[in-house]
């Protein structure tokens, strides 16, 4: 078996880790701008409603079985923000400097700093597909004020996991895709698409 998936988003990260999993079953990936898909918009409150929206939009435009991940920093004492927003929490060009400087002055006082990453992925067999497979990542630590590691990328550097004491940009690639939001996402994903 070899099937194309295509695969919503450009960003080379993404696609390797994704590739790792995947191609082990026999799945051929391939990024969305291969096909010239236009970037979907994320008008949605919700990630899994902005996922869907990217599947099946690479879907539809490809003629393709399509996989689409959304992801974000979920902060308790911040009600869940930045959440849907985190990638623009700053502004629409926000950098990741923006957004972390965002987030430390938003919670500057506030002792409470347990906060979660949370990925969703979905795959779509095509545009119209009526059971979309669908699976979930959460990723748990707190945010700390001073900024540690210099891998990873985002609001890595100031989520700090206690078991490990390290924070995010402290753990090398792999050690980070084994336990992060995604890399349990995408395993939840690659165990249905096994059963597809
Ligand atoms: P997206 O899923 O690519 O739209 O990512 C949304 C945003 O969430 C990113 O731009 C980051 O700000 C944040 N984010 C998601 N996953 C991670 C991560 O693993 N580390 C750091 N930031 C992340």
């Amino acid at each position: 078996m070899n099937s194309v998936i295509v695969i919503a988003s450009n960003n080379a990260g993404k696609l390797r880790e994704i590739d790792n999993l995947l191609s082990p079953l026999g799945y051929t990936l391939r990024p969305q701008a291969d096909f010239a898909v236009t970037q979907a918009c994320e008008p949605y409150p919700t990630f899994i409603e902005n996922c869907l929206g990217k599947a099946r939009h690479a879907a539809k435009s490809t003629g393709l079985p399509a996989l689409a991940d959304d992801s974000g920093l979920c902060v308790r004492a911040l009600g869940g923000d930045p959440g849907v927003h985190s990638a623009r929490y700053a502004g629409q060009t926000a950098t990741d400097g923006a957004n972390n400087a965002k987030l430390l002055a938003s919670l500057a006082g506030i002792a409470q700093r347990d906060a979660y990453y949370y990925c969703v992925m979905v795959y779509l067999r095509h545009a119209d597909d009526p059971q979309p497979l669908i699976a979930e990542g959460r990723w748990h630590g707190m945010i700390i004020d001073e900024a540690r590691g210099s891998g990873g990328f985002g609001y890595d550097p100031h989520f700090y996991i206690p078991q490990l004491d390290k924070t995010a940009a402290e753990l090398g690639m792999a050690e980070k895709n084994a336990i992060s939001h995604r890399g349990k996402a995408l395993s939840s994903l690659a165990a249905q698409l096994k059963h597809l």
